[in-house]
């Protein structure tokens, strides 16, 4: 991973490039920015060059830090500029893993307006996970709060309408020091953001899917069914074979009888068969996708019969189109999947249920479709 000199006199604003980010810093040159004055009268936007950015990290000003103790109730948290943070070598979350993420979008409208979508819904799945893990969690409110002040604060990085958006990651953590396996005594609650480009730059990309056979990601009684961060890593073997293999992504399947689709590394799988969209139910091993839920809802309003329920790996063989869902990737047409040496492919472009749902997903996202469903939140 690149390391971002940030405020670095070194680094010329003019030629300047790093890697696929096209990540330009001027930092230095501008004047110490407080919170309540960005956004707006600095620089409407960062100097980057939006056309080049990728889905690297890319540091933004700012990040919100809240932190509590132990059988205590998070209280008062603040934006700090963003930089590396410290931790006791012993802290539960270096030591045993005691985190849960969350990673949600800011849009930036061709008004100038900026949309979240269905930010409570990242709030109640952070807190189901800290439950999960012994932690506690910050409240709705504050977690709204914390996001939209992190937002107004790094205004600056939203790419401009069309290229991109704001990605934010808010994190629970585990920051106190615990050298026998209990709970942390204090915890951190802190949010970063990057700007991230569109997911489909040229046209849809197809994901050609390889399902994996060996490796499980989550098994019942787990901690699948939350964005707990040690589910992450144990998939990285598998994900990097498939990509050797020159596949886009993994496809997992149960791990008791290897025979129901779960989902994607990052993101939750439909299939589509005739006017019937099928995907596997969140019973505790898949992780329960806001986008899932949000395309559920959509496909009903578009006339289609959703059903959730557990699918088959041989079902497969007969579906028309395959698609996945989640923050990142929006709705991702499947192109083919690759299952005991059997490749098997499926419709994709502009025709496609995938198409239609994404059109109306991210229209609703970025504010060109009319939001009736309350699903996005202004940031002022
Ligand atoms: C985050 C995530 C998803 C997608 O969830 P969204 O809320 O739609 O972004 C799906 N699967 C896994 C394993 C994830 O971590």
């Amino acid at each position: 991973m690149i390391q971002f000199l940030r405020r670095s006199h070194t680094l010329s604003s003019s030629n300047f490039k790093l890697g696929r980010f096209g990540f330009a810093s001027r930092a230095a040159s501008l004047p110490q920015q407080t919170y309540g004055n960005v956004g707006g009268d600095v620089d409407e936007y960062a100097d980057v060059e939006w056309d080049k950015i990728g889905f690297g990290a890319i540091p933004t000003d700012y990040m919100y830090v809240m932190k509590c103790c132990k059988d205590h109730d998070f209280e008062h948290g603040q934006l700090n500029p963003y930089a590396n943070i410290q931790i006791s070598p012993a802290a539960g979350v270096l030591n045993y893993g005691q985190g849960v993420y969350e990673g949600t979008k800011a849009q930036r409208r061709s008004d100038g307006r900026v949309l979240l979508f269905r930010p409570d819904q990242n709030a109640i799945r952070m807190r189901e996970g800290a439950h999960r893990l012994c932690m506690p969690a910050p409240s709705t409110n504050q977690f709204l709060h914390a996001l939209k002040q992190t937002v107004l604060a790094n205004k600056r990085w939203i790419p401009p309408p069309g290229k991109g958006s704001l990605y934010i990651r808010p994190m629970l953590i585990g920051s106190g020091p615990i050298l026998g396996l209990a709970p942390s005594p204090e915890y951190t609650f802190l949010i970063y953001a990057s700007p991230v480009r569109n997911y489909f730059k040229e046209g849809i990309a197809a994901l050609n899917l390889y399902v994996e056979e060996e490796y499980d990601r989550a098994s019942p009684g787990g901690a699948g069914g939350v964005k707990s961060i040690t589910n992450y890593a144990p998939v990285l073997k598998a994900i990097i074979r498939a990509k050797n293999r020159g596949f886009s992504d993994v496809l997992y399947l149960d791990s008791v009888n290897k025979k129901y689709l779960e989902e994607v590394s990052s993101c939750n799988i439909f299939i589509v068969k005739g006017n019937v969209i099928s995907t596997p139910p969140t019973a505790g091993t898949i992780l329960p996708g806001i986008t899932r839920k949000s395309i559920i809802e959509i496909a009903r309003d578009h006339g289609y019969k959703v059903e959730e329920r557990g699918v088959m790996v041989d079902e497969l063989s007969e579906a028309d189109e395959v698609f996945c869902t989640g923050t990142a990737v929006g709705v991702a047409p499947v192109g083919s999947i690759t299952y005991k040496n059997q490749r098997m492919e499926f419709r994709v472009g502009d025709e496609s249920t995938c198409s239609r749902l994404y059109s109306t997903l991210v229209g609703i996202q970025t504010g060109i479709i009319e939001d009736k469903k309350g699903w996005t939140v202004e940031v002022v």
